[in-house]
């Protein structure tokens, strides 16, 4: 996509600090962070919405989830860790390219 922040840091035409990075996903720090740990990871194929899912992306979010429990002590997150996905406006969805954000590294407290 163009006009795509996501896409450009997947491209690399956006700087980033990448914490991890496959052929399907890659996991970087949030710029704006809102915990301790503020990672965003997000799949390379575009697309915006959870509505979108098909078979193909069903599977590749599954890794996705796989990959983060995976990296959990290596990312600093034994002791726990959310994720969030926000979708649309009132979530504050500001990225539209599908993203889990990655929140830890303290206890996180419970609200909006
Ligand atoms: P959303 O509000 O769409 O769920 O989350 C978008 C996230 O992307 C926000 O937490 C915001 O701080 C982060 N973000 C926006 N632009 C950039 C950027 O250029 N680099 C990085 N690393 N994060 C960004
Ligand atoms: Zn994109």
């Amino acid at each position: 996509m163009n006009d795509c922040i996501f896409c450009k840091i997947i491209a690399g035409e956006i700087p980033s600090e990448k914490v991890y990075e496959d052929e399907e996903i890659v996991i970087f720090k949030d710029i704006a962070p809102v915990a301790k740990i503020h990672l965003l990871c997000v799949p390379k194929e575009h697309y915006a919405y959870l509505t979108e899912l098909n078979q193909a992306r069903v599977s590749r979010l599954g890794r996705a989830l796989r990959k983060i429990a995976s990296l959990r002590d290596a990312l600093g997150l034994s002791e726990g860790y959310r994720l969030v996905i926000n979708q649309g406006e009132n979530a504050g969805q500001s990225v539209h390219h599908l993203h889990i954000h990655i929140l830890g590294g303290e206890t996180l407290p419970w609200g909006n």
